[in-house]
């Protein structure tokens, strides 16, 4: 772990809402024992402890089931055994796994089956009953970590916490990005008692020219703010480049929450198309090509919508939601039915040209279509239960209306995204990843009329906390930007 660990301002605001929470996290996701703690159960005595066991799967597997690979694709149950014997069983109790032709298949993984949808040891009031019965300390490191993530990079670390979470929404929701009353140095630990060396610039480019809306006038430090600022001073300048720009972005004296989401979005794409050739210049061996064309294009995309036709935009996103549906892991029957509800809506719009005030809505059902106010909703009417969203008029008048919340979760996604480019150099397709984390739950909030804080929640979690997920969307993104997009034309 690095000496340096940042960490949003709510990020310690967060109190689990256990009991209370609308959508617990001990539903629907297997949970993962690491190795100590899965070595301690098998140590535990009495009934709790052969409880435990019962619930223990390694590989998919009970303990101490011995039967093949192909005898368990056919169905046959697996018995399972105490402790003792399952310590002596052949299969599948060590870190080597083998197939049913003796080859190595990789390490073990052990988890708790579900019961039902749930954890087996959530309790009726939503508190964990292994939590009561051992102690948090021997709760799995999933489950002393969630919903916290932490990303390490060189000379840093940055933890904070998952809007899959319904309290964390809230908490991103409800903190402005410009300042929360706490400083970025008291969002700061410093676990060596170090202090934070001072930032050093690497390349020759100014702050300015990374960050277009940073002037000499407005480029004023803010005391407060709500995600801190990563250090610049890596060895590694690619490192220090997206830092800078990441600073930038969300700095007090830049992050404009009054702007509507596509504005953000314009204002990411600019700046990836200024950045990514520093960073190709850096690490030419990674380079990726993003050229000012697509740029252009996806920049006039959303600027066209705003000033003359809803539709490509909105069948590019229905087309983004089919592509999810079609290609993805989906962890709940709620998630489907949010994208299949938007294809519906898809479906209904084909071949409909816009009509007259509300381009490309015309599809739309009747029924599902109220008249929208346009007003700005006040932060703290966003509830889990809300009743469903009013339809407005048109998804420019949506994002309109939802303009601060959605500032600050595409924030979110910057802040937990940006700085990963440092892996492959591509900042477009990262991007992407972050436009995307701010733009798929606000369209179906908009088309579905589910209330943001769910679409949102439910997005982290089918997405965020699914690596095979994510990584399917930035190849979507790599393949798309790195030759053309087609959608936009
Ligand atoms: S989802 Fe969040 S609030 Fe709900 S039980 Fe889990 S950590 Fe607590």
């Amino acid at each position: 772990m690095s000496d340096l660990l940042l960490e949003p301002a709510y990020g310690k605001k967060l109190k689990c809402l256990a009991g209370d929470c609308p959508e617990n996290c001990c539903m629907e996701w297997i949970i993962d024992i690491d190795d100590e703690t899965a070595a301690y159960y098998r140590t535990v005595q009495g009934e709790f402890g052969d409880e435990l066991r019962k619930w223990m799967r390694v590989d998919g597997r009970k303990l101490g089931d011995t039967s093949t690979i192909a005898e368990q694709e056919s169905g046959a149950e697996p018995c399972g055994e105490a402790p003792q014997a399952a310590q002596a069983a052949s299969a599948p109790d060590g870190r080597d796994v083998l197939d049913d032709s003796g080859l190595f298949t990789g390490t073990s993984c052990t988890t708790f089956a579900l019961n039902g949808t749930n954890c087996p040891f959530l309790q009726e009031d939503g508190l964990c009953r292994l939590r009561l019965t051992l102690g948090y300390e021997h709760t799995s490191e999933t489950c002393r970590e969630h919903p916290y993530n932490t990303e390490e990079y060189e000379g840093f670390a940055e933890r904070s916490p998952s809007v899959s979470c319904p309290e964390v929404v809230r908490l991103v929701f409800e903190t402005p990005v410009n300042g929360s009353g706490t400083t970025a140095a008291e969002d700061t630990k410093n676990y060596a008692g170090t202090a934070q060396s001072a930032i050093t610039a690497v390349t020759s480019f100014t702050d300015a020219q990374l960050n277009p809306a940073l002037t000499s006038s407005n480029a004023v430090k803010p005391s407060v703010q709500t995600y801190p600022d990563a250090p610049t001073n890596a060895d590694d300048a690619v490192l220090n480049i997206l830092a800078r720009t990441r600073n930038s972005l969300l700095s007090a004296e830049a992050f404009d929450e009054s702007l509507p989401l596509d504005a953000h979005i314009i204002d990411l794409i600019r700046r990836v198309s200024l950045l990514q050739p520093i960073i190709n210049d850096e690490a030419p061996e990674y380079a990726f090509e993003f050229s000012d064309d697509i740029a252009d294009q996806l920049i006039s995309g959303f600027e066209e919508y705003r000033t003359a036709d809803e539709t490509p935009l909105l069948i590019t996103l229905q087309d983004f939601c089919l592509f999810l549906r079609e290609n993805l892991s989906i962890l709940t029957d709620r998630w489907k039915h949010e994208l299949e509800e938007v294809q519906t809506c898809a479906f209904d719009m084909e071949g409909v040209s816009g009509g007259a005030g509300m381009p490309g809505m015309a599809g739309f059902p009747a029924g599902k279509m109220l008249a929208g106010t346009g007003k700005e909703s006040e932060v703290s009417s966003y509830r889990w239960d809300a009743e469903p969203e009013k339809k407005y008029p048109s998804f420019g008048a949506y994002l309109d209306a939802h303009r601060t919340v959605l500032s600050r979760l595409y924030a979110y996604y910057v802040y937990r995204y940006f700085l990963k480019a440092v892996n492959d150099c591509e900042t477009p397709v990262w991007a992407g990843f972050i436009a995307c984390g701010a733009f798929v739950p606000a369209f179906l909030s908009y088309a579905n009329g589910t209330p943001l804080m769910k679409t949102a929640a439910w997005y982290s979690r089918e997405i965020e906390h699914d690596s095979d997920n994510a990584e399917k969307i930035l190849a979507y993104f790599r393949a798309n930007l790195s030759t053309d997009w087609e959608d936009f034309t």
